[in-house]
């Protein structure tokens, strides 16, 4: 049998998936509820749609060519013209072509010819790095999710998803001297977990500054804290914008400090995960003031509900303070990554950190077989067509309609106000137990509850006796006593049933508390 104490050291994700575990094993009438994980319950379907009507075309020019036609080369848009239906999906697949034409200025038979190929996936990736019609289009929805209207020319790495991003980074970066051990870097936390693991890996061993936001501060890093980053020891500055599991975006105010700072501090590298840019209405991205500075992490994975297909992607602007970094390295450190790359490079020297992180994802000697699988890549690049063509932002303002309404049916059965936070995602929210327990009851059993209870221990009791699982927040650096509820990956009605529940094991603790009162 699991108890409470074993789950202390482990990360929120291993915990709860131990917490569901615990609430099967003890499960009454009603299946396990879990809201812990962000994976969201939606499906964008007219791109994958889309996804499967380009592979039957490919097929049928593959076809054409005879046995073992593979190579597919030439002009296919009038055979694409003549496959073409009035269906929605058609319509579709022609407002990309439109839209890469005449917005972007890609030839519609390049574009096509490249989403042939590449959905057939019959080459290497070519170039590694991203396709180039693809790395056009990703570029395009950067600019539009960041509601920028104009970004510096950027250099586009799609990976396997957010995470290989998150671990290439570290790895090139790493690797190439720009972050070593025991350096400092600072965390803008609370933070998804694997911000706080990794540099605690032996591998890594840099030195943690953790910029912490709580409930006082609204879950925003403050002025006071980007302040901090004037400290040159300071080498790298991590955040996730909008936060996770915080859920608010960088407000104008500190978007300013952090280009105030980096005009001070040119050499300060900021790692910006926005996979939520697209659910706060007010969002901005970091690589609007300090381009130069940033490398940018995107997933497809959350808007899109596409956890299952690995979607993400490394951005940094094509003049970026990354190589000149590495030019001004010891001449020891130039000369090892000379060599490094000097297998896959005429002039290693000249090597720019985005294809270095490429190569450093493949053990450099793999540089050959690097890159994201085509077919990933075209269906990343429909995605982004999706919502590039999509003028009245339909598909993104239901998903955020959605997850909002669950966040108020959560607090109206919790029984409490909702946080009077209207600038944030919804994607995910805080609850403090200690805070809930003096807003529904009194400061004594607030007292009570902190010396008698932790949080996991809540956790722990809300599987075991409600069947409802939650995320640990102190995990994430959120401040003890906070549980973190995904509102993205469950039907509508289990979050009145969360808050219900949460409420009902207060309860519980409340009569408890009164009885040792006697
Ligand atoms: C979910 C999440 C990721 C992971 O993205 P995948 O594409 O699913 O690997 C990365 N960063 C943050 C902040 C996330 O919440």
């Amino acid at each position: 049998m699991i108890n409470p104490e074993q789950l202390e050291t482990l990360s929120p994700f291993d915990t709860s998936q131990l917490l569901i575990e615990v609430a099967k094993i003890n499960h009454h009438t009603q299946a396990v509820v879990n809201a812990g994980r962000g994976n969201p319950n939606w499906l964008q379907i007219s791109t994958r749609a889309a996804f499967a009507r380009l592979l039957t075309f490919a097929l049928d020019v593959a076809q054409a060519q005879g046995d073992f036609g593979m190579v597919v080369a030439g002009d296919l848009t009038v055979q694409w013209q003549n496959f073409q239906t009035v269906a929605a999906t058609d319509q579709f697949l022609a407002a990309c072509f439109q839209y890469c034409e005449t917005t972007l200025g890609l030839s519609r038979s390049n574009v096509l010819l490249d989403f042939v190929n590449g959905i057939l996936g019959d080459f290497y990736p070519e170039p590694n790095r991203c396709l180039e019609s693809v790395e056009s289009i990703l570029a395009a929805y950067i600019t539009k999710i960041s509601r920028a209207t104009e970004l510096p020319d950027l250099t586009i790495f799609p990976t396997e998803g957010g995470s290989a991003a998150i671990g290439y980074l570290f790895q090139a970066l790493k690797e190439n001297f720009l972050l070593k051990s025991g350096d400092k870097i600072a965390l803008s936390t609370p933070i998804f977990t694997p911000y706080l693991e990794i540099p605690e890996l032996n591998d890594f061993e840099f030195i943690e500054l953790n910029l912490q936001a709580s409930e006082t501060t609204e879950y925003e890093v403050t002025l006071e804290q980007i302040k901090q980053l004037c400290n040159p020891e300071i080498k790298a500055f991590f955040l996730i914008n909008p936060s996770n599991p915080g859920c608010r975006p960088l407000s104008a105010a500190v978007l300013q400090a952090l280009a105030t700072v980096v005009a001070q501090r040119p050499d300060l590298i900021l790692i910006t995960d926005d996979v939520y840019a697209a659910f706060s209405e007010s969002y901005q991205s970091v690589l609007q003031v300090a381009p130069q500075n940033t490398l940018f992490v995107y997933s497809f994975s959350k808007l899109y509900g596409a956890t299952g297909w690995r979607l993400g992607l490394i951005a940094t602007a094509k003049a970026n303070v990354f190589d000149r970094l590495i030019h001004e390295l010891p001449q020891e450190q130039r000369t090892r990554l000379a060599e490094r790359y000097g297998l896959i490079a005429i002039e290693p020297e000249k090597f720019p950190f985005i294809d270095r992180i490429v190569a450093d994802s493949r053990f450099v000697a793999m540089h050959h077989t690097a890159g994201l699988s085509t077919p990933q890549q075209i269906q990343m690049a429909l995605f982004a067509l999706g919502t590039l063509t999509d003028t009245t932002q339909t598909y993104v303002q239901n998903a955020r309609t959605l997850i909002h309404h669950r966040y108020q049916l959560f607090y109206e059965a919790l029984g409490v106000a909702m946080p009077p936070i209207s600038d944030q995602t919804f994607y995910y929210t805080l609850v403090d137990i200690y805070q809930l327990a003096e807003q529904k009851y009194t400061c004594d059993f607030a007292d009570y509850l902190r010396q008698t209870t932790d949080t996991i221990q809540f956790e722990f009791n809300l599987a075991k006796e409600e069947d409802v699982v939650v995320m640990n927040g102190p995990g994430f650096d959120a401040p003890v006593g906070t549980i973190r509820i995904s509102l993205a990956n469950l039907p509508d009605t289990d979050y009145c049933y969360i808050g219900q529940k949460i409420s009902e094991l207060l309860a519980k603790y409340h009569a408890r508390f009164l009885e040792s009162c006697i």
